[in-house]
């Protein structure tokens, strides 16, 4: 655990969240700002700064993560509309929170390119 890192004292607890999903490798909260009717966060319970970070050995934990997106999808009703999943990295990336996250938002359309 990073002691300055906001999402690892959210995966510890010390901060609490509204947590929809929990395993031994990634947690599932909702976004405190949301931008989108469903806008979750999803996030390894170990400390990686970002997806730049990311080495085969973390293939587990990111296999579970987006199924666990998909599941998280099916329950909130947008499966079949369509959603989106984006992870953020660095400053021009829109990063604003150093521990690796994925947002799965949905609940209305998205343009593309994102602005
Ligand atoms: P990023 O900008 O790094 O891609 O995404 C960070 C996200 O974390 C933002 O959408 C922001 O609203 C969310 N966020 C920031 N602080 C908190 C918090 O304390 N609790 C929750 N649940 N979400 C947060
Ligand atoms: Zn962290």
């Amino acid at each position: 655990m990073a002691d300055d890192c906001l999402f690892c004292r959210i995966v510890a607890g010390e901060i609490p969240s509204d947590r929809l999903h929990d395993d031994d490798l990634v947690i599932a909260i909702r976004d405190i700002a949301p931008r989108a009717p469903t806008h979750i966060l999803l996030m390894p319970r170990r400390h990686i700064a970002s997806a730049a970070e990311l080495t085969d050995a973390d293939a587990p934990m990111l296999g579970r993560l987006f199924a666990v997106a998909a599941d998280l999808a099916r329950q909130a009703g947008i499966a079949d509309s369509g959603y989106r999943l984006v992870s953020n990295v660095g400053r021009w990336g829109g990063q604003t929170v150093d521990h690796l996250h994925v947002h799965l938002m949905g609940g209305r359309a998205f343009e593309w390119p994102p602005g």
